[in-house]
């Protein structure tokens, strides 16, 4: 029923991909005198005088063994941004083709969209955030060409349904893409080690929250080798700096440092998880699978948000979010910060 060639645009079928002088040649030469390069060195005070590896082939070994999944089956963006853009030109015709999206979540799916002029489809999530059963319905029944689910979600912090997902992922014709950005704060295994039965299943994860890297900008897509091909077909041919590549290997092997943060924002996010209810201003706080808490506030959150900002605290208003009335989302910060932003919640006098 999934057939990824006649999802794909067919320019992107037809077309050559650019070869670059670094896939014409590899490895070490004496003399490299192919790339338009200088040889004489770096302004600055690096060595960046040489176009990196268009395949990023250290880090994905590194990944892939962390990852168990084999590198055909990874592709390296420059943030999952990139990767979000791809899928959106390698499936939609402009001005033709459409994708799915569940409101409220994250941004840039409808932005990739718009930029490449393509339709959006809304299927909303429920009041508690979850995917109903006529959601997936209407899923299966679209003729759209890709489905974000993001899980755990942002801004609401919930992990989707596995049983939701894996019927959309068994009876939807399009690409199913997880946004995993948020996997490593949750307490369910990732998509990725289901990547052999779903040969329509696209997982993104990032460089950006759990590894402390967002301003690196390094993102991941896993997938059946045939999608990550076209993925690698389409990509800019050096998307991923030298400088990236090397601070990523450093990274992957600096796996401790990664866990302890990991522990340190999970035992943050209980905290205030615990503390933020007994606030009277506060109505809910939104079960989190993620760096973040989803917070209702009464009677004015956009009041409290400003109140925060003038004390210095910067939060994320999303009360104007579909299902997200009167919501702020509030990252997991150090204990300090969030000790910060719970005094100054304690303190705020309404009205
Ligand atoms: C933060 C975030 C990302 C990360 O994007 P990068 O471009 O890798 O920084 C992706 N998806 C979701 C849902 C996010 O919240």
């Amino acid at each position: 029923m999934f057939n990824l060639d006649s999802l794909v645009r067919p320019n992107i079928r037809a077309m050559k991909p650019y070869s670059s002088a670094r896939d014409e040649f590899q490895g070490e030469a004496r003399v490299m005198l192919d790339a338009n390069e200088n040889s004489l060195g770096s302004a600055g005070p690096d060595s960046f005088n040489r176009y990196p590896d268009p395949h990023q082939r250290a880090v994905k070994a590194a990944l892939a063994s962390l990852k168990g999944v084999s590198p055909d089956q990874l592709f390296l963006g420059n943030g999952s941004d990139e990767a979000i853009d791809l899928l959106v030109r390698l499936t939609c015709v402009p001005g033709q083709d459409s994708l799915l999206i569940l409101p409220p979540t994250y941004g840039m799916y409808e932005v990739a969209a718009n930029l490449n002029d393509v339709g959006i489809e809304r299927v909303p999530l429920t009041a508690d955030f979850k995917v109903s059963p006529q959601a997936v319905a209407q899923i299966l029944a679209s003729s759209a060409k890709l489905v974000w689910l993001c899980s755990p979600n942002n801004p609401t912090g919930n992990l989707l349904h596995a049983a939701a997902m894996e019927q959309i992922l068994r009876g939807f014709r399009g690409l199913v893409v997880v946004d995993e950005a948020y996997a490593d704060f949750a307490a369910a295994p990732s998509w990725t080690t289901r990547l052999a039965e779903f040969p329509n299943l696209v997982v993104l994860q990032t460089f950006s929250k759990a590894w402390g890297l967002a301003g690196l900008r390094l993102g991941m897509a896993f997938a059946a080798p045939d999608i990550i091909a076209y993925l690698n077909k389409i990509k800019p041919p050096y998307n991923v700096s030298e400088a990236t590549q090397q601070h990523a290997l450093a990274a992957l092997a600096d796996a401790p440092r990664f866990e302890q943060m990991r522990r340190e924002l999970l035992t943050g996010r209980a905290w205030l998880a615990e503390r933020l209810p007994a606030l009277p201003i506060v109505e809910h706080v939104f079960p989190s699978d993620a760096n973040f808490l989803l917070v209702r506030f009464h009677p004015d959150a956009t009041a409290v948000y400003e109140y925060l900002l003038d004390k210095g605290i910067v939060v994320r208003n999303r009360t104007t979010q579909p299902g997200c009335a009167g919501t702020l989302r509030l990252t997991v910060g150090t204990a300090t910060e969030n000790e910060l932003l719970l005094a100054a919640l304690r303190e705020y006098q309404p009205g």
